[in-house]
């Protein structure tokens, strides 16, 4: 750009200069020769200059519009040229339009085994498909949220989910090196409807839609609630805290041949002023999501410890009450020392941490070993490690040799299936000799029945928790049963 405008300027100047030294000698002729020279040697000059000038532009322009990736539109380009698209439609065809979006179920689990590129091939090889369908209008991807996007024709409903399907079957598989890596997609849609909605709420209704979909699932009123149930809670969740309404409810834990109390396990509730009274499954995995449950537990624990103080100080009985802990912290910074603080503050006498096989299912080995240390540290700390929900994934069994348990906790499904298959009590029964070869304590959640008691039993499963023995209750509660029955 700088070069074109020298060129200009120059001509301009050595114009002007060489005329006024002809024009003293009198010849006409030649100054408008020397001026017309002068002219178009500036013209020239012009002329790389915008030249240059529409380069850098078009450069510019690709760099906003495009996924770096990929080269297709990147979200906010395809946001507007969908939004100008759609009103140049009548309302019926705007109606049966619908924005898709297709994701990576688990995106860094591929990255972080066969590299960025991966996505990048799977990302160009899916836009190009979408910009190629004759049922789009219009494609473009976003590699680093790993999700390709797409509006459509007017459609119906069962033309679309065929189509998609097809679409999400071809991109099953991909090519890396001599390799063929199956990839995890899952696709939301969200029709544009009576009311025209905006491409933008469309593409985040969509993106909704996606999340967990399995693979494909459509927007809808339901969804829609759920969303709207989403943001509330997540707006009020911190104002929620200070005014203390997120209560622990404690679930007693017996022996089962003595019959008797042995512990608990506290469970978080949420009453609401403004949305009722919530259960755990409500709200745990929106604040692993938005990372609010590094508070949340970290309060509950600490209200259990000033019960078990409470308790001490009144002389109830002070029975190991274990509280659940987030796969989250195993993630998160500042998490040892927090604990290390309520450690230094309460002690650890009567305490349990529960912690869900999946916390250690990570993408990255590296992550991986990083749990590991965590527990370690917690249980270096003091406090006994209880392994939740055991059996109910995929139960690597090498992290019952590489971390410090001392309780497991098998999984009400594994009882539930017990109960119909006589092979599966034997992999029950196995489990519970496992745990104790490994000087675990072995305790069963979910007990409903004296059936199941008695299945527990013969199998040599010493402990169990579960309504047959008593629903979880509040604070209040809990006390008047210690005082009855411990
Ligand atoms: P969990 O830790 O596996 O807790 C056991 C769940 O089983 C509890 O559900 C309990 O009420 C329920 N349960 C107990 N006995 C029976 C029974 O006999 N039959 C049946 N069908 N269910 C029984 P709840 O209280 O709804 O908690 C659900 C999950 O929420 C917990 O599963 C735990 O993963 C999570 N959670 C609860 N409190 C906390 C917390 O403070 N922090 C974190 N991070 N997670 C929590
Ligand atoms: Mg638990
Ligand atoms: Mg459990």
């Amino acid at each position: 750009m700088g070069l074109g405008i020298l060129c200009f300027l120059a001509g301009g100047a050595f114009g002007a200069a060489s005329a006024g030294v002809w024009l003293a000698a009198g010849a006409a002729q030649q100054v408008i020769v020397v001026l017309l020279a002068a002219i178009a040697v500036g013209a020239i000059g012009f002329l790389c200059y915008s030249r240059r000038a529409h380069r850098v532009q078009t450069r510019l322009q690709r760099i906003i519009e495009r996924d770096r990736y990929t080269g297709f539109y990147n979200l906010t380009k395809f946001e507007q040229a969908g939004q100008a698209l759609v009103e140049t439609r009548s309302r019926e065809e705007t109606a049966r339009m619908a924005v898709v979006v297709v994701r990576v179920t688990q995106p860094s689990i591929l990255t972080a085994t066969y590299g960025k590129e991966a996505l990048i091939t799977l990302f160009r090889r899916m836009g190009q498909r979408l910009v190629e369908a004759p049922w789009t209008v219009l494609a473009g991807t976003r590699t680093n949220a790993a999700g390709a996007v797409c509006l459509t024709h007017p459609l119906e409903e069962a033309a679309l989910r065929e189509m998609l399907s097809r679409l999400l079957g071809e991109n099953e598989y991909l090519q890396v090196g001599h390799m063929r890596v199956r990839v995890t997609l899952e696709a939301g849609v969200c029709y544009l409807g009576a009311t025209a909605m905006r491409v933008e709420t469309a593409l985040n209704n969509a993106g909704l839609a996606a999340q967990g979909a399995q693979p494909l699932r459509f927007f809808n009123s339901a969804l829609q609630r759920e969303t709207l149930l989403m943001s509330r809670m997540e707006s009020l969740q911190q104002a929620a805290l200070d005014r203390r309404e997120f209560h622990i409810w404690y679930q007693p834990k017996y022996d089962l041949v003595t019959r008797r109390c042995v512990g608990a396990e506290a469970l978080v509730r949420w009453e609401s002023a403004e949305l009722g009274f919530l259960p755990p499954g409500r709200f745990i995995h929106l604040f692993e999501r938005n990372g609010f449950i590094s508070q949340l537990d970290f309060y509950n624990l600490r209200h259990v410890m000033e019960f078990q103080r409470d308790c001490r100080e009144k002389g109830l009985p002070v029975l190991p009450i274990s509280v659940n802990q987030s796969r989250f912290h195993m993630k998160e910074k500042g998490y040892l020392a927090r604990m290390r603080s309520l450690v230094d503050r309460f002690g650890t006498e009567g305490i349990e941490l529960e912690l869900t096989e999946t916390a250690f299912g990570f993408e990255s080995e590296a992550l991986q070993r990083h749990s590991l240390e965590v527990v370690n540290a917690l249980h270096a700390m003091g406090f006994a490690i209880d392994m939740d929900d055991f059996g109910s994934g995929y139960s690597d069994l090498s992290l019952l040799n590489q971390l410090p348990l001392d309780v497991m906790k098998i999984d009400r499904s594994l009882l539930l299936a017990s109960e119909s298959s006589q092979r599966m009590r034997t992999v029950l029964g196995r489990m519970v000799e496992l745990g104790h070869a490994l000087g675990m304590r072995v305790i069963c959640e979910g007990i409903e029945t004296e059936e199941q008691e008695a299945l527990l039993r013969a199998v040599g499963c010493e402990y169990g928790q579960g309504f047959l023995y008593g629903q979880p209750m509040q604070r209040a509660d809990f006390e008047a049963f210690l005082r009855a029955h411990a």
